[in-house]
């Protein structure tokens, strides 16, 4: 009897069950659970979104061997000396991400993450609290992509998205350039998207992980550009474009060039979360 559940006095998160269930990780697992094993035919994997998974994939030697010898010098096994990322690799990211947007980005602006899904958990702990909802995009939940891809769903449904916000709504995801659908928004739909935002008082948070990773005619155009419409959260990483997701370099750009983000706690919220959770590290970022 001793051994009965009804003694512990613990028990495991069902809620962390709940959510797993549908992460794209929760999903793959149970799509892998459901393979034949005796089936010998190749598997595709089309589910990640890892680019290594393809062998024509490799990034640049020049950051291998970067990284190799940082390894070698021995001068990064410490902790990062600040848990808001190194000085240079902040710099070095500012300056990268400012040339496609008409005002500075300082290295104050950027906060290193562990990969830019680490970056969204820095937000959403900052914006969580009783009640609080976040519109977040569908396409975007795999349940909802299928469909969306044959109807040619490109843009974000303004009127839905008014229609849907509440006075609990805080903010709004974007994902462009898009996953699952590959979607680019012009330059005019984003302003849109910064005007709806602002008219309801919310913040737009812009999955860019796929940044001027684009085909077809339309170039990508960073939500940042309309931050003086309205404050915006970039979230970003190497992951994708330099096809390196398992180095887990990303960052959170905090764009606000009114100080909106600063005035309503934001900013320090987030400098705040860096100090509960644990620190980047300290190989993966660029020295400069
Ligand atoms: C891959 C991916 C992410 C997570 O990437 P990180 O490796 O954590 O930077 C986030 N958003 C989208 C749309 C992705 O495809």
């Amino acid at each position: 009897m001793e051994n009965e559940v009804s003694t512990w006095r613990f028990k495991g998160n069902e809620k962390l069950n709940e959510a797993s269930c549908i992460s794209i990780r929760g999903i793959l697992s149970t799509v892998r659970q459901s393979l034949n094993n005796e089936d010998s035919r190749p598997i595709v994997p089309l589910g990640h979104g890892d680019p290594t998974a393809s062998p024509c994939f490799r990034t640049t030697t020049a950051a291998l061997d970067a990284m190799v010898d940082a390894v070698r010098s021995g001068n990064y096994n410490n902790y990062c000396p600040s848990p808001l990322g190194h000085f240079p690799a902040r710099r070095a990211i500012a300056e990268y991400l400012a040339r496609d947007l008409p005002y500075k980005l300082s290295p104050e602006n950027v906060f290193i993450t562990f990969g830019s899904k680490q970056a969204a958990e820095y937000i959403i702990a900052v914006l969580a609290r009783p009640n609080a909802n976040i519109l977040v995009p569908r396409p975007g939940y795999p349940g909802y992509a299928s469909q969306a891809v044959s109807h040619n769903f490109e843009e974000v449904d303004l009127q839905a998205v008014e229609s849907l916000a509440d006075h609990n709504t805080v903010a709004m995801v974007i994902i462009n350039p898009g996953n699952p659908c590959g979607n680019v928004y012009t330059r005019h739909h984003l302003f849109k998207v910064a005007e709806t935002a602002r008219k309801l008082g919310i913040m737009v948070i812009a999955d860019e992980v796929y940044g001027h990773i684009t085909f077809g005619e339309k170039a990508f155009v960073p939500m940042g550009a309309f931050a003086s419409i309205v404050p915006v959260i970039t979230l970003g990483s190497m992951s994708k474009r330099w096809l390196v997701p398992g180095w887990r370099l990303g960052w959170l750009i905090t764009n606000d060039p009114n100080g909106i983000l600063a005035k309503t706690g934001v900013v320090e919220s987030i400098e705040s979360y860096t100090k509960v959770t644990c620190e980047p590290a300290t190989l993966n970022q660029p020295r400069l």
